[in-house]
């Protein structure tokens, strides 16, 4: 039986390629989904003052219970003139600045408000309902740590925490290929042998989504002139993505060509299934990728070999597919010689996730594929994984 590289070993070898992008600043309101280059810190103290947890009055806990005066009232934003003295009160609006001599907050729920002054029947307990300054995160403190892809909760972290502008890699410029002299795009009538298609709109999608700056994907006709310009134009982008003419038939000319624009190919197959006719090569610092044309085979080595290079490139720290474990509704078949990646639906029980593979496992069955939201991982061996096995498997149409 034919030797390949495994999927384990291709990954490795690909990662060992990759050399991270430069930093550039980036608006905190521009920054989700870019991932930062260094520790991000906090300006300032969060909270920046000691605040009121509540709208309620301000007092010092050991003058509670009792009727207290009123002697200010605290707006968000609006802060007292002056400390409070004992045996008086502040009324406070949630976020208020809690005035100096008072240590805690005695909820408005608990009082009688007689405008004037206040009528408080429990006593407070110190600090009861008084946010400490820097009780969320400290001035310094990290509040995002490097190589990490920036969420919309972080956004607001960082943004309370004073950051205007955070270090973060540059975006892949990712040139994407789709050969084939039988593909058109949608909104034609299809002619004798034609299909529309699919993989570069695909791929754009799914890069993007993965932090990519992609361009138009390009067709290009089983020609090697078509190739050779084509392909040299997408060589001056950090990424070069093709579809299509990676396997051994007479039109396809990826490899050759790029062989001939000076790529050198680190591998080219890998014991996965679909997808083993995948290429992976370098120039100079552009990373270059052949992905086979069938569409659900470009799915599976995009996710597997395109999007782990993109996050490396990033600066993510670990950058490869995260797989989670699931049970299998249905038993599988293994592969002996090749790791399969199935199309498969979760659901949740009691136990946690269970897997249902989907009918229409080929490689060309996109349609098919639309359905899964999750590609099981099957190690090459013998027999089958019985229903209920534990096995591996990644989210489909995830972001990063
Ligand atoms: P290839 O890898 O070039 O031999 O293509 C394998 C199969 O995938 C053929 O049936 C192609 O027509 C189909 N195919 C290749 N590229 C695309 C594409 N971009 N969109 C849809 N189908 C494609
Ligand atoms: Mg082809």
């Amino acid at each position: 039986m034919e030797s390949l590289l495994t999927l384990e070993e291709s990954q490795r070898q690909i990662l060992d390629r990759v050399e991270p992008l430069e930093a550039e600043e980036i608006l905190v309101s521009a920054s989700a989904g870019r991932v930062t280059a260094e520790d991000v810190r906090a300006r300032v103290d969060l909270p920046p003052f000691p605040s009121s947890a509540m709208d309620g009055f301000a007092v010092r806990s050991a003058d509670t219970p009792g009727t207290l005066p009123v002697v200010f009232r605290i707006a968000a934003g609006r802060p007292a003139e002056r400390a409070l003295a004992p045996g008086e009160s502040m009324g406070i609006a949630t976020g208020g600045v809690v005035p100096e001599g008072a240590d805690a907050v005695v909820p408005i729920e608990h009082v009688v408000d007689l405008d004037n002054k206040v009528e408080i029947a429990r006593s407070a307990e110190p600090g009861a309902s008084v946010r400490p300054r820097g009780g969320d995160v400290a001035a310094g403190d990290v509040v995002v740590p490097a190589g990490t892809r920036i969420t919309a909760t972080q956004v607001g972290a960082l943004a309370a925490a004073g950051v205007d502008y955070v270090r973060c890699a540059r975006a892949p410029r990712v040139a994407i290929v789709s050969t084939g002299t039988e593909l058109v795009p949608p909104g034609v009538p299809l002619g004798p042998g034609q299909v529309y298609e699919a993989n570069g709109v695909m791929l754009a999608a799914a890069l993007a989504a993965a932090g990519a700056q992609t361009s138009e994907p390009v067709p290009v006709a089983d020609d090697a002139a078509a190739h050779r310009s084509a392909l040299e134009r997408g060589l001056e982008a950090d990424v070069l993505v093709t579809s299509g003419g990676v396997s051994v038939g007479p039109h396809d000319l990826v490899r050759a060509i790029e062989r001939e624009l000076g790529v050198e190919e680190v591998f080219w197959r890998v014991a996965i299934k679909p997808g083993k006719p995948v290429a992976f090569g370098v120039r100079g610092r552009t990373l270059v990728f052949g992905l086979p044309g069938n569409p659900v085979s470009a799915l599976v080595g995009c996710e597997l070999f395109v999007k782990p290079a993109l996050r490396a490139l990033q600066g993510i720290v670990d950058p490869l597919p995260r797989f989670e474990p699931g049970r299998l509704a249905a038993p599988l078949r293994r592969n002996d010689a090749r790791d399969e990646l199935v199309r498969a639906r979760t659901r949740l029980d009691e136990d946690g996730v269970v897997l249902e593979p989907l009918s229409g496992q080929e490689s060309h069955m996109i349609a098919a594929a639309a359905a899964a939201d999750a590609l099981v991982h099957v190690p090459r061996g013998e027999g089958e994984l019985a229903a209920g096995a534990t096995v591996r498997w990644l989210r489909l149409g995830v972001a990063g």
